[in-house]
């Protein structure tokens, strides 16, 4: 065998293109069984790397993001949500207002499909490259408190101003108390301007003032994120619970019909 067809594998592995070289025979064997010629097989190469290096880099890109569980655009069911427009959600999904740091606020009472849409719009936004970080506005409180204590805020705002995309579920299901809600301003401060934010809530913006205890605060808080702000509000009952409805587990609700 040439030398250079022996050295192959290590010449593959030095230039970091795994795939070929862990597939080098079936690769080359398909290029021939297709005919191609010497330029159309090096571009089927090409593709076979490029594919292993994106769905690698969307593994990890989805570890870093910490999504609770996995939901996609595709098992989200745009007729059972008629409130919901899908053609909106397709053009946020291409990510443009990611790219301008803009905010998207997801509102609506409980089992609406805030958090699943939340988790798809994420895995969208790390195909298309950008970093990706889901966390709860409780959790996200508490580790920003812990660090307060240990001294390490600026480290950790630092670390939360970082992802393109932050994802923060669940705003409004308990009150902040009030070195919560400042703490969370100042997440918000950080982010303004750099990063886009995603917000979960069930509370309307008029009871955002409940929500941090305090309307000076909230207004301040209001005023960086609706800067620049997609809102969608998401009207109906929970999905689940209509769910069992059909299958019929539950017999229809009285209060069905009127406005939540
Ligand atoms: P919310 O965050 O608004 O409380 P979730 O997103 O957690 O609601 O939705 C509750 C459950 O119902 C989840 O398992 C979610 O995947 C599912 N779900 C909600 N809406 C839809 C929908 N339109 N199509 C498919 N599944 C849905
Ligand atoms: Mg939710």
């Amino acid at each position: 065998m040439n030398v250079a067809v022996q050295a192959l594998p290590a010449m593959l592995s030095r230039l970091k293109l795994t795939a070929l070289r862990d597939q080098l025979d079936s690769l080359l064997d398909e290029a021939s069984r297709q005919e191609l010629n010497l330029r159309e097989a090096l571009a089927f190469l090409c593709q076979a790397e490029i594919a292993r290096k994106d769905q690698r880099r969307i593994a990890m890109g989805t570890s870093i993001a910490k999504f609770p569980c996995v939901r996609t655009l595709q098992d989200f069911e745009f007729q059972a949500q008629p409130s919901v427009d899908p053609k909106q959600i397709r053009e946020l999904a291409l990510g443009r207002w990611i790219a301008s740091g803009d905010s998207l606020l997801l509102q609506g009472p409980p089992g609406v499909g805030k958090t699943h849409l939340a988790i798809a719009l994420g895995r969208e936004a790390i195909q298309r490259g950008y970093s990706v970080l889901f966390s709860t506005a409780v959790s996200l409180v508490a580790v920003l408190a812990k660090a307060q204590t240990e001294g390490r805020l600026e480290e950790r705002l630092t670390q939360y101003a970082k992802p393109k995309l932050l994802i923060v579920d669940e705003l409004g299901y308990l009150p902040l108390e009030k070195n919560a809600a400042h703490l969370f301003f100042q997440l918000v401060s950080r982010r303004y301007g750099r990063g886009a934010m995603l917000l979960t809530t069930n509370r309307s913006i008029e009871e955002w003032g409940e929500v941090f205890g305090d309307t000076v605060l909230a207004t301040a808080i209001l005023d960086r994120l609706l800067h620049h702000s997609h809102v969608i509000t998401i009207h109906g009952e929970s999905y689940r619970l209509r769910e069992k409805r059909r299958s019929g587990l539950m017999k229809k609700a009285p209060e069905e019909g009127k406005k939540q």
